[in-house]
């Protein structure tokens, strides 16, 4: 579970992809892949369970991940998404079938507006760009009884969770999405509020250990008010055997702030409300038949430990086998809807490939890692190598387990004549929007030769995109235009020989570094400023007055087009 209110900010450290998983009490690892050890745990407590008779033999394993609505479904949410793929998975290949569920939360009130919002086409929006009163109206009211800002669909939940089931089908995850608001109305959670408020005291008493401010009078259930719509916690009595509370809409205290009711006192059905964040969770495992569920580490120390208790004391079941994931920071910071500090897996797919974002999640989630945005080339770069590393193209004795288990996850299909142009190399095409030019180019530094398939061809280009808009969103050091056409020039005669020597040099075939060098010896041989030089550079190739380390870039184009360039021939 992935929780908006709590944001705890860390130190973000490298990922070793190879880190294997934690070694057993005997100092063995089992497996390479941390997703077969949870698989293990998972079939030992279904065997248990089977021996105990205690489960149906034909129910599928069920691994679930939630979240609350809140601004923006971003990248975080996938943190629960993506690790329960990969258990899914692994279970799928030892015969099991699996159901991946994913429940909105979406009964939950809403505490608090939120300054960012994600629009039908993924657009980020502020508040002002919004009825913002209609959020704010609204506050202690389900997400679900809120209007879409968008005017789209029928419900500010809808609207949410509608975003978060395209982006898992954009990252190729068949994950099923359930709304909490529809359990309650089709009456899947009657059984579990029943029991838990047949013990009250039990219950109480439980929760009390785990949490401030459990008094005699609390009651483990909210009701909504009929009259304002909100979730009130003033619940007056319980009639079991109607199946109804009587409550009294004195709002809801949230983050520290109160939201008030309207004072109305009514009768609510059991579906006419829902259960605490604490016991809800449980609930959920036992409505769905729960045997996996991951979560961040701030539910580790908080509603897992209750959860535990109230699964096996209130609910009598057997909790799932749970796994604690270590948060990831965006671009250094703890990731935050309410700060702004998120990315969407449609901004992220922007920039590079699904299989590369799957290979972030696929590696140690214990480890504490940041989505540097700014260096996406290093991700990508690492997953190269782990592809290579699967192909045995690059020998990593450690890394191969991992590489061999968890890669076929990771890509729609293995194929081993895929092309994959470095990141950065990829940004350098991505200067211009010659399609031809740029295989050139790719042909010239042997990636593309004449066996290619044309589909290799197809991707390797579809990654240049990528890394254009990367170079684009970051405005870094390849974000530059080659000019396909020679620009007008107006340079001195000084200038003029300097570069038909240039010319001369580059034609002779020389790498980069040796470009770039001889930039400076040709400027000093000929009298000419290095600046002026340079500048000179810069307008043939970019009609600009700046741009890339300009030897460095000259070598990684075609000789023949640098060499026509700095002539002056087109
Ligand atoms: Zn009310």
């Amino acid at each position: 579970m992935s929780d908006e209110d709590t944001e705890t900010t860390r130190e973000a450290t490298d990922e070793e992809a190879s880190q294997p998983t934690e070694p057993t009490e005997t100092g063995e690892t089992r497996h390479a892949f941390w997703a077969d050890e949870i698989a293990d745990e998972i079939e030992a407590r279904i065997e248990r369970q089977l021996a105990e008779g205690t489960r149906d033999p034909d129910a599928p394993v069920v691994i679930k991940g939630g979240v609350s609505p809140s601004g923006v479904p971003h990248l975080g949410h996938f943190n629960e998404i993506m690790r329960g793929y990969f258990v899914a998975e692994v279970l799928r290949e030892r015969g099991h079938e699996v159901r991946q569920v994913f429940t909105s939360d979406d009964k939950d009130a809403l505490r608090k507006v939120p300054r960012t919002l994600a629009d039908d086409d993924w657009n980020l929006v502020g508040l002002g760009e919004v009825d913002a009163g209609a959020l704010g109206r609204n506050l202690g009211k389900p997400y679900t009884d809120i209007p879409d800002p968008f005017g789209t669909v029928d419900s500010y939940g809808a609207h949410f969770t509608n975003l978060l089931a395209e982006s898992a089908e954009m990252i190729g995850v068949d994950v099923e999405m359930l709304s909490n608001t529809d359990l309650y109305a089709e009456g899947a959670f009657d059984d579990a509020v029943a029991t838990v408020l047949s013990k009250q005291d039990a219950a109480r008493d439980l929760l009390a250990e785990y949490q401030d401010g459990v008094d005699d009078d609390y009651v483990p259930f909210m009701a909504q008010c009929s009259e304002c719509g909100k979730l009130t916690t003033g619940i007056r009595s319980v009639d079991l055997d109607a199946e109804t509370v009587e409550y009294e809409c004195v709002g809801m205290e949230a983050g520290g702030q109160q939201i008030d009711g309207c004072g109305h006192a009514g009768t609510a059905t059991f579906r006419e409300g829902k259960l605490p964040w604490r016991f809800e969770w449980p609930a959920q495992w036992q409505v769905l038949g729960v045997d996996f569920e991951p979560f961040g580490k701030d539910h580790a120390e908080g509603s897992w430990p209750s959860g535990e208790d109230i699964a096996r004391q209130i609910l009598d079941i057997d909790p799932p086998v749970p796994m604690t994931y270590e948060w990831f920071t965006l671009d250094g910071d703890a990731l935050s809807s309410s700060a702004g500090n998120v990315v969407t897996v449609a901004e992220v797919l922007e920039m590079l490939e699904p299989e590369v974002l799957r290979y972030f999640f696929a590696r140690n989630p214990k480890k504490a890692k940041d989505f540097d945005t700014s260096r996406l080339d290093q991700l990508v770069d690492e997953f190269d190598r782990f592809e290579q590393v699967y192909f045995g193209e690059v020998d990593d004795e450690d890394l191969a387990p991992l590489a061999e288990r968890a890669y076929p996850m990771l890509v729609a299909e293995v194929r081993e004549e895929r092309v994959r142009l470095p990141y950065t190399f990829a940004a350098v095409l991505g200067m211009t929007d010659d399609r031809d030019l740029r295989i050139r180019m790719a042909r010239s530094q042997g990636f593309v030769d004449d066996d290619t398939p044309e589909w290799a061809i197809e991707e390797a280009l579809a990654r240049v995109e990528k890394a254009r808009t990367w170079a684009e969103r970051n405005d870094n050091a390849y974000n530059y235009r080659l000019q396909a056409d020679l620009p007008d020039t107006d340079f001195d005669a000084e200038i003029e020989s300097a570069l038909d020597e240039l010319a001369d040099f580059v034609a002779e075939g020389h790498d980069g570094d040796a470009i770039q060098g001889e930039i400076y010896e040709t400027a000093k041989r000929h009298d000419v400023e290095t600046s002026d030089f340079f500048a000179a550079g810069y307008r043939l190739f970019f009609d600009d007055t700046q741009g890339p380390r300009l030897g460095e870039f000259l070598g990684e184009l075609d000789d023949a087009f640098v060499v026509r360039r700095l002539r002056r021939e087109g």
